[in-house]
Parts: C-alpha cells; structure tokens; sequence
C-alpha cells in the first residue's frame, strides 16, 4: 500500500488527550488539559437550549449568524476601539481550532515561511506543515519568557508570509507588552507579512495587565486575522464557537477555508454566544477576577511545596519548575509519576516545544472550583512532604 499522509502518519495524538485518559485511568485531579469543571453563565446555556426549539436548526449563513456577527463586531469595538463591519469581517467558526487552519489556509501557498513562537500550542505546527508551508521557530525559555528580539527580527525574510501569535499566551501565560507588539508589527510591515492572532484568552488577564490585539497598532488592521473563543469567554470549552475578525479581503478568504472545513457552525450555539457577548462589563471583569483568585490559590499552594511559581498575567495556567523537590526524571516522568501517585495531573512543558526543550516544568490548569484546587495542592503536599518513593528520586 502506498503511504498515506506522511505528516499526520508522524503525529501523536495530542498531549491533551493523553493526559486527560491518564488522569481518567488513575481517578487523579486533572489540572492537565485547560477546561473550567463548571458550565458558564446560565443565561447563555439556557439561551442555546431555547434556540434549539423554535424552529432555526438548518443551515445558518455560512459566515455565521448575524446576530453573532453583530455581536463580535459590537466587543470588538466595545473592548478595543475596532471598527468591524459585521457583514463582511467576521468568520464564525466551529471553535478558535478551525479558525487557526482557517486563517493559516487563507495566507499560505506551499513554501511560505510562518514564524512561531515556542512554546506553542499543539495544532499550530502540523497545520503549517499540513498546507506545505515552512515553519521558522523562534523560542522563548523560563523562567522570564523574554521575546529573543534579534532572533525574532532573524526569523523574518523575503519568503516569510505571516507570524502566528498567541497573546496571552499558553502554556507561558505571558501577555504580550505594547513595546514587543510594537516590534512585531515593524517586522510585518518591513517584511510586508500578516499575522494570525490567537487571543482566546483576551478576557483572562491579571493584576491589571491588558490585552492588547496586535490588531489595534497601527498600520495592523489589514494584516492581522484576530481570534477569538466562546470556549475560553464563556466557560464553554465543549461548544467549540470561534470567531475571526479580518479585513473584509482576508475574511473573504478565510471564509473560503471555512466553506471547505465545516462550512457552517451550530446555530443555536451561535445565537447562545451572541447573548454571552451583549453581557456588560461586570461579567468580562467577574470573569478574569475569580480566575485570578484560583490562579493565586493555585500559585501558592505550589509555592509552599516548593515548586518554582512563575508569573502567570493571563490565561488558565500556571507554569511550575519542580527541580526542587528532588524529583529525578524529566518532565515527562514528573507527569506521569504525579498523575500516578500524587493523584493530580499536569502537561509537560516540553510537550510545547519542537526537540530539545527545558525539562523540569509542568503546566497546571487552574479553571477549576478552589475546592478542587485546595485539595490538589493538599495532594501534592502529602506526596511531597515525605512520600517521594526511593524509585521517584531515581527515576
Ligand atoms: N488556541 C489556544 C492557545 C488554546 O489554548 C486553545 C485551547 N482551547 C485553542 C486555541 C482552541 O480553542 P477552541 O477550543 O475554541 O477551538
Ligand atoms: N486548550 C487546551 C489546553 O491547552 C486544550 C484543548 C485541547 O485539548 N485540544 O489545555
């Protein structure tokens, strides 16, 4: 037989779903794979459930409903000073995972260089692949996740096409500064290159850090794809509604993946998320703010065990260095070995990076209810306060 799709041939299945089966095999914590244990705003899920019923559950418009077009417009303007035409620049997709492939398939022909940031999200690097595209990686490392400016502005040349940027960022929580957006947005002008943004967790920042869309600097509104997620703003990770906000050429064309993905996204979804997007300030801000308070629990718990905590200024996660508790196996092992015998799991840090990659970090979830996170640290804390087994340190 002939081989099939060598690229898909050569990839696992996701980290995700690997520790999630671990953590279901072993009845341990999962603060691994990034969902909330509680169903999102009420309101929103009874609105989906009544939309089910009267009578709109063929087809919707290929580029989503107009009342959650209107609506992404309507945030878009609300949160950043955008100026969107809900007509036509606005893709809704069936989550921010088919807007990614979606805005990657409406930039690249085969050869084109996309710059990327490690440490990156699962689907970015075989997608690019996927559309023959030719990835240059650019890494930032912990503890302090600089952005390696020289490297970066070295990554770009005559082929690049476009940057893939994911601000705040997962697993490194970093929420990209005014100064390095500034920087990125000289190098895609100089290198007359676009940018797909994904900024699902626009709405999940801390201690006063903004989320900034590269899409708001100047000179950036016609080469910048932003992405968004009801998963993330509405606690919802099941209900897979994306939406992609470009300038009406570009969203032509990401419409045109989307025609050749999905084609069209559930409707009573959709309408539900046009109701979560009208709610006012107090929600977007209720919802940063319980996050930070488990992201603190979470943070310190680990700390008083003796994890190394980084900062965490966004997103649903924090990123732990567990060289001190005398563990001896990789990050890898350290996964495995905790979701095993502590009964709490975590994702490697190194499962984000391509090859050689730092090894003595884990990425805990924290959308999760405080009680669940008290008794994951308590967990953590009985294991390491004594209990790390002679074969763990030898491991
Ligand atoms: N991008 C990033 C950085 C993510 O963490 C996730 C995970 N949910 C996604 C995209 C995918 O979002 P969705 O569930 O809406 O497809
Ligand atoms: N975004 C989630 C995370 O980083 C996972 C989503 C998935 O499993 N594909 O944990």
């Amino acid at each position: 037989m002939k081989p099939a799709n060598a690229h898909l041939a050569a990839l696992g299945t996701t980290v995700f779903t690997v520790m999630s089966a671990l953590a279901t095999q072993h009845g341990s914590i999962n603060l691994g794979q990034g969902f909330p244990d509680t169903d999102g705003p009420q309101d929103v899920v009874r609105a989906a459930a009544d939309a089910l019923l009267d009578g709109r559950n063929q087809y919707p418009p290929m580029a989503g409903v107009p009342e959650l077009r209107q609506a992404v417009a309507a945030t878009n303007a609300r949160f950043y000073g955008l100026d969107v035409d809900p007509a036509t620049e606005v893709i809704v997709t069936s989550g921010a995972t088919e807007a990614i492939t979606a805005c990657l398939m409406a930039l690249l022909n085969p050869g084109d260089e996309v710059v990327l940031i490690e440490p990156l999200y699962d689907t970015y690097l075989p997608v690019v692949r996927l559309l023959g595209a030719v990835p240059r990686l650019v890494r930032l490392t912990p503890p302090k996740w600089e952005l390696p400016r020289a490297e970066l502005a070295a990554a770009f040349g005559p082929k690049t096409k476009a940057i893939l940027l994911n601000t705040p960022m997962n697993p490194t929580s970093k929420v990209f500064t005014a100064a390095e957006l500034a920087f990125i947005a000289e190098l895609l002008q100089k290198h007359d290159a676009y940018a797909v943004c994904d900024e699902v967790y626009e709405h999940l920042t801390f201690d006063g850090w903004r989320h900034i869309p590269l899409m708001t600097l100047p000179g950036m509104r016609e080469r910048c794809l932003r992405i968004g997620s009801a998963g993330k703003t509405f606690s919802l990770t099941g209900w897979k509604i994306g939406y992609i906000t470009a300038c009406a050429p570009l969203a032509t064309l990401a419409m045109k993946a989307h025609q050749n993905l999905t084609f069209t996204t559930p409707p009573n979804l959709q309408r539900a998320v046009a109701v979560g997007l009208a709610k006012d300030d107090a929600y977007f801000a209720k919802l940063a703010g319980d996050l930070q308070a488990r992201r603190d629990l979470l943070a310190e718990g680990l700390a008083r065990i003796g994890f190394g905590v980084l900062p965490v200024q966004g997103s649903y996660f924090v990123t732990a260095d567990f060289a001190a508790l005398g563990f001896a196996g990789d990050d890898v092992a350290f996964c495995r070995h905790i979701t095993e015998q502590a009964g709490v799991t975590a994702i490697p840090v190194s499962a984000f990076y391509e090859g050689d990659a730092p090894s003595h970090f884990a990425r805990f979830a924290f959308c999760k209810r405080p009680e669940v996170l008290t008794e994951a640290v308590d967990r953590l804390a009985r294991h390491f306060g004594g209990a790390l087994t002679a074969t763990a340190r030898s491991a």
